[in-house]
This record gives structure tokens, sequence and C-alpha cells, in this order.
């Protein structure tokens, strides 16, 4: 499903108005990330319908991924300091790792 997006025209007929309803019941499975609510779109012109991810689901999904790459840094960075005390791995395998953790720790405050 793409985020809900209120100009998307008509995949089949590319007509530029559809109706927007809000559901809160049972999606496929398959949908996972984005819980059981969703956006109903139909055209105005052909009928078809399609569903399209709330806005806040889509902010929520965003959030989530933050925050996973927040435990993969911190992860890395630990991971990062115990190979280099145990001369496990040489100096520049460690630099690399030191410069990733880095790289993605400003990324991450932007
Ligand atoms: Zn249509």
């Amino acid at each position: 499903m793409k985020p809900y997006d209120p100009n998307r025209p008509c995949a089949k007929c590319g007509f530029d108005k559809a109706s927007t309803r809000y559901c809160s019941t049972q999606v496929p499975a398959t949908d996972g990330p984005y819980g059981k609510e969703y956006i109903e779109r139909q055209c105005q012109r052909c009928s078809y319908t399609w569903q399209e991810i709330p806005l806040d689901a889509v902010r929520s999904s965003e959030e989530l991924l933050a925050g996973m790459a927040g435990e993969l840094l911190a992860a890395l960075a630990e991971l990062t300091a115990w190979v280099a005390d145990s001369g496990a791995a040489d100096r520049e395998m460690i630099e690399r790792a030191q410069g990733l953790v880095q790289q993605g720790q400003e990324a991450a405050r932007v």
C-alpha cells in the first residue's frame, strides 16, 4: 500500500477524483506494520477501489525505523569497542566500523 495522497489518480482510468473513506477493519496480514486501518479510495468515474496507508500510520513506521537505526548504531558501537579490546580484528577494520558508527550518529542528528 502507498501512503494516502488526496491527489493520486485512479490506476485504472486515470481520473483524478476519488472518494476517501477511513476504515479500521481487518486488512490482509501481509500488510503487517501498517496494522488494521487503511484509507479506502474509490474512483468517481470507473468505481475502481484501492487502499492507502493513513498518514499517522506512515509517520509511526518512520519513527519505528528511526528507533531501530538508533539501536543498531548503539549495538555496532558496543561491538566495535569489544572487537578493538579483544584484538580479534586489525586496526583498519576497527577504524572502518568506528567510521560507520560516527557517520550513522551524525545522520541521525540531522
Ligand atoms: Zn477510475
